[in-house]
């Protein structure tokens, strides 16, 4: 009898799907979620919006979503300086979804993605997920360092040539935004790719680094993503999107199903979006939480790469899994993204802070944690 593993897609077998443990612990700081619950005010409107709508879902939802994406471009265009307008903006499910459509209309089987490694580990799933080749580019020749050089990224992206390539800044797993040269560089360097800069993480940004939506102007294979999982406390509701060329965004209705944002879903984005104010009131006190923690992490003798996000990488611990289930034993849940002597850990409130930092202090006291073994 044939099995389904034989049955499956040849280039699937022996893969790993996306797996970030989703346990119930009192300190869950493993996927760059908000501490912060959705403020009572966003709440109110919310019920009110889907009040309203409710009686209509008989029907399908407007396939176009123009209010989202009219909302949408408003905040960009408020938040970045440039005049966005809403056919410049696509949303779907999640900006994992918006970055599969990108990837259905300009990549597919027998194309080729690069990104540069470690990065968003959905990156290559997506890719691959739809029969794409990945490539694997090295974010510096010293493997110790997770910055990108603009010299580096375009040689890489010129030797491939590829159909698409991923950047990330502020960049998952590491933290540190990348410069625009980058992104002018790989943008000049790769002709036939779309090239898209995942912006997730954007809003935790360190004063100063620019979005590289400001790069859009003239740039017709430039794409910007975000979501409103991350620094909107809005991960439940699933509202992800980009800004790119109008051209571009009509190509992206070629692969997404019909009505794929249900009419809860825009209701739910609209109310959000008519309350930014509210909905990011948290960004600043995250990122406070994020800076205790860089410092109480050196205090503790520990490594932090500078992060730009809301969650900070930190090496320094010789057998980082053990570290992660002691960690876990203390009721605390961070993330072993596969990097050796290395764990993610999101920043959440000032008490969430306190316990990580305090849980560490006593997991590495123990002999076998305190040294790197290389
Ligand atoms: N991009 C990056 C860099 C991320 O870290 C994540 C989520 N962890 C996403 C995209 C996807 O987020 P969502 O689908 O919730 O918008």
């Amino acid at each position: 009898m044939t099995t389904l593993e034989e049955l499956l897609r040849p280039d699937l077998r022996g893969r790993e799907a996306y797996g970030a443990p989703q346990l119930d612990v009192p300190v869950a700081l493993n996927t760059n979620e908000s501490s912060y619950e959705v403020p009572q005010t966003v709440v109110d409107a919310i019920v009110r919006r889907v009040g309203e709508v409710a009686p209509t879902l008989n029907r399908y939802p407007d396939r176009e979503f123009a209010a989202v994406r009219e909302a949408l471009a408003a905040y960009l265009s408020s938040t970045t300086g440039c005049s966005i307008g809403s056919d410049q903006v696509w949303a779907a499910n999640g900006s994992n979804e918006v970055l599969q459509h990108l990837v259905q209309a300009f990549g597919g089987a027998e194309r080729t993605a690069l990104g540069f490694t470690p990065s968003y580990s959905m990156h290559p799933i997506i890719s691959r997920g739809i029969g794409m080749t990945w490539i694997d580019g090295m974010r510096s020749s010293d493997p110790g360092r997770f910055d990108v050089s603009a010299d580096l990224a375009a040689e890489q992206a010129r030797e491939v040539d590829p159909h698409v390539v991923f950047l990330c800044s502020p960049n998952n797993p590491t933290g540190t935004a990348l410069g625009l040269d980058v992104v002018e560089a790989v943008y000049d360097a790769a002709p036939h790719a779309i090239i898209v800069v995942d912006e997730a993480y954007a809003e935790f940004a360190r004063p100063g680094t620019p979005s590289a939506v400001t790069l859009l102007p003239g740039r017709e294979r430039l794409v910007v993503t975000r979501t409103m999982s991350k620094a909107f406390a809005f991960a439940g509701v699933r509202v992800g999107y980009l800004a790119a060329d109008p051209e571009l965004t009509t190509l992206l209705r070629l692969v997404r199903l019909p009505y794929h944002l249900s009419a809860v879903t825009q209701a739910v984005a609209c109310a959000a979006l008519e309350h930014t104010g509210d909905m990011l009131g948290m960004v600043e006190a995250i990122k406070a939480s994020r800076d205790a923690l860089v410092d109480g992490l050196t205090s503790l003798g520990l490594t932090p790469v500078p992060s730009d996000a809301n969650f900070v990488l930190v090496g320094g611990f010789p057998d980082e899994h053990a570290t992660w289930q002691a960690l876990l034993e203390h009721g605390v849940l961070v993330r072993d993204v596969g990097i050796p002597h290395h764990l993610r850990i999101t920043a959440g409130t000032p008490e969430e802070t306190q316990a990580v930092l305090s849980a560490l202090r006593e997991v590495i006291a123990t002999p076998s944690q305190k040294e790197p073994s290389s």
